[in-house]
């Protein structure tokens, strides 16, 4: 930071490359979040390929920082990464029986590298309660533009009526898993023909994926509220009706 007042909230360069277009990335992101949870809060921002302070590489993104409770960014990616094969494998097998496809949003880790200014002196002024700090990682990602819906709930819940490929990606994960895990909790939008998504559960029999991961008991409660549909028939997955329900 140098003599001025700083007026953004800034990220340094993540250390690895996005995904999608293999570029390592800083950010810039709002003084106020634009959603807050018990777990994180989402801060609307812009983010640049390094060396790039203007145009050519911008993107829209939202900046996820820590809320109440604790969070670990490393099990929220693992949870991305694991869901983004399965979902990869999964739009191969099922592309006969549905044109739409699966994906979950790019995203990587940054630590902050500036702390607005503004909102510092906000905060002595007691009008905010600032819980951002310099160093702090928090998660880059891509903003997801559009109706945002949740359409299975943790527990597999179906909670949108036009979600059968995702009724059917869940037990198709717990199928190719051999049960040893459930990608549910699948939230996200519409567009194109494609399901961009964000913030899985994963529950396991290991349970690697974190706090949210509630596995045997998760896998079991999942399983025991879906239903089979056209794709998991077409898919050659075992049967689960609602008469197996108990
Ligand atoms: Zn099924």
């Amino acid at each position: 930071m140098g003599n001025w007042l700083s007026v953004n909230n800034t990220t340094y360069m993540s250390e690895k490359p996005w995904p999608r277009d293999g570029a390592q990335r800083w950010s810039t992101f709002e003084l106020y979040p634009s959603w807050s949870g018990e777990r994180h809060n989402v801060y609307e921002g812009l983010s640049y390929a390094k060396d790039d302070t203007y145009t050519e590489t911008k993107r829209e993104v939202v900046v996820k920082t820590k809320s109440h409770l604790p969070i670990d960014w490393t099990s929220y990616l693992d949870c991305h990464k694991e869901a983004t094969t399965l979902a990869t494998r999964f739009n191969r097998y099922a592309a006969h029986l549905s044109g739409d496809k699966i994906r979950f949003a790019d995203s990587v880790i940054s630590p902050i590298c500036d702390v607005s200014d503004i909102m510092k002196i906000t905060k002595l002024l007691g009008l905010i309660t600032m819980n951002l700090h310099e160093d702090d990682n928090v998660l880059v990602e891509e903003y997801l533009k559009g109706n945002f819906l949740h359409f299975l709930s943790k527990w597999g819940e179906v909670r949108h009526s036009k979600c059968e490929l995702l009724e059917a990606f869940a037990h198709f994960t717990h199928h190719e898993s051999h049960g040893q895990l459930v990608v549910c909790n699948l939230k996200g939008i519409f567009n194109n023909g494609c399901f961009s998504l964000t913030n899985p559960t994963i529950h396991s029999s290991t349970g690697q994926f974190g706090s949210k991961d509630y596995r045997t008991a998760g896998i079991s409660e999942v399983y025991r509220n879906h239903c089979c549909n056209f794709i998991c028939n077409g898919l050659g997955l075992p049967r689960k009706n609602n008469e197996e329900k108990n």
